[in-house]
């Protein structure tokens, strides 16, 4: 699943390229895909509306149409969101959005077809609203920060709440923990405060070590110009079970938590399973 970098990789890209353009058409593929709209209010409120940003919300990726309309779109699993040729299709096309005097079309390709769209009059409305610390925001500060270990749940698992903190998935939050040097298993809690400071400071570098390298491709992401991520030549422990650790040489191991697959390093993250 594309996490924040990937998300941010492809906001970047479709906003350089297609930021005051105007839209043209929308050739609507799958109209499951629209959660809170009908297709017929879809055109009706983005008709001749100029597309004037591409934003990112946690792993949202945001369309902001003139007339205060903003097109929020989660990519979920094996989704991509191209430019293409007008003329060319995808293989799973869900919904594309064509642009007057414009040789480009914005389009969701989407495999598993379990991405969504909402359309939106604000950017404080579900299911942006209630999502947690963005992490480059100005919101993002220690005092705010502190405040997401109040849980029993484990480290792990209130990293991945996007309610909590918004924009990390499994990749990410593996590599996180790994550099802090944590037992991915500790109670939110009880995580102390030099931990959690490390981890303060460790999220937005790691984010946009991913970022400066376009995203991680292991499976199928692409960015908006069909290229893929390099950020999965500096993973540390990720999908790395059974390799020596970076760090100390002990096996990297892999345990499930909440049902996802958590890398880690017994030694230096002072993990046993017991
Ligand atoms: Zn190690």
């Amino acid at each position: 699943m594309p996490e924040l970098p990937e998300v941010e990789t492809i906001v970047n890209g479709l906003h350089v390229e297609f930021k005051d353009k105007k839209l043209e058409k929308i050739e609507l593929s799958d109209p499951t895909l629209l959660r809170n709209v009908s297709e017929e209010e879809l055109r009706e409120r983005l008709a001749g509306k100029r597309l004037e940003r591409v934003t990112r919300r946690g792993k949202y990726i945001v369309l902001e149409f003139s007339g205060v309309n903003f097109v929020a779109i989660h990519l979920r699993m094996s989704g991509r969101l191209l430019s293409l040729d007008p003329g060319d299709r995808a293989d799973h096309e869900r919904i594309s959005f064509y642009f007057a005097d414009h040789d480009r079309k914005i389009t969701m390709d989407n495999t598993r077809r379990l991405g969504t769209l909402d359309l939106l009059g604000s950017l404080e409305e579900e299911p942006l609203d209630s999502l947690g610390l963005e992490p480059f925001a100005d919101e993002y500060n220690w005092e705010n920060f502190n405040e997401i270990f109040s849980t029993t749940r484990p480290v792990k698992v209130l990293l991945l709440d996007q309610d909590r903190i918004t924009g990390l998935g499994n990749i990410y939050v593996s590599e996180i923990l790994f550099r802090a040097g944590l037992d991915p298993t500790t109670p939110g809690e009880e995580v102390s405060q030099e931990d959690r400071k490390s981890l303060f400071k460790l999220i937005p570098r790691v984010l946009t070590e991913a970022i400066n390298n376009k995203g991680t491709t292991l499976n199928d992401y692409q960015d908006s110009s069909g290229k893929r991520g390099n950020f999965q030549d500096f993973l540390r422990v990720y999908g790395k079970e059974g390799d020596p650790c970076p760090n100390c040489g002990s096996e990297i191991v892999r345990i499930e938590q909440g049902g996802r697959s958590t890398f880690l390093c017994p030694s230096c993250q002072n993990w046993d399973d017991d």
